[in-house]
């Protein structure tokens, strides 16, 4: 991709049997991607999905070649492995990670973009009118809790996948061994 001003766009979506959300999703996102007026990849990367994922994935790329991207993998290895073999991938100045499932909704995308465009390092979304259960929440919060207490980083939702990152923080986390 060649550069912008604002600098290019990579999007990395992990997918474990998402049938039902990839026909939906890839096109809404690109419709989105389009509006922004700046090189974009999208890196779809299958997590050994059991379902008709892969063959789906495969479709859309003949009618998006030039910015769909596939990664395969072998076998299921977990949503964040699978984010990990798409950053490697990426060439973007910005990495955007999307959900699979459509609880992100890419057309909060440019507002992730807005902020890296000023330099913050990490974007994330936060999710506002959540549909899980309260026992699933107050997890959440918990979780949230303990991961700002080990990490001493400040974030309002540790679980939500809609986020941007800069390419400085993709090198570093490429160039770690570890994947916690
Ligand atoms: N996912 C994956 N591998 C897995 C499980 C999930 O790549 O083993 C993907 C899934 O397709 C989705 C994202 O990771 O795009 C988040 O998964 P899920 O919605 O199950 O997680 P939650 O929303 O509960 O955090
Ligand atoms: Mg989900």
């Amino acid at each position: 991709m060649s550069g912008d001003a604002r600098g290019s766009v990579s999007v990395v979506i992990p997918v474990f049997n998402e049938e039902v959300n990839v026909p939906q999703l890839l096109p809404r996102l690109f419709a989105v991607l389009d509006t922004l007026d700046r090189p974009y990849e999208v890196i779809c990367v299958d997590d050994g999905s059991r379902d008709r994922s892969l063959d789906l994935l495969r479709e859309l790329l003949g009618r998006y070649p030039e910015r769909l991207r596939i990664v395969e993998l072998s076998r299921n290895f977990g949503q964040h492995p699978a984010i990990l073999a798409g950053f490697a991938l990426t060439t973007g100045d910005v990495v955007v990670t999307l959900d699979a499932d459509l609880q992100n909704p890419p057309e909060e995308i440019p507002k992730l973009l807005a902020l890296t465009d000023q330099g913050f390092d990490v974007v994330g979304g936060v999710r506002q009118t959540r549909r899980d259960s309260l026992f699933r929440r107050a997890a959440s919060r918990l979780v949230n809790r303990v991961t700002m207490a080990i990490t001493g980083i400040r974030m309002t939702d540790y679980g939500c996948m809609l986020r941007a990152y800069s390419r400085e923080v993709i090198d570093l986390v490429n160039r770690c061994e570890e994947s916690s």
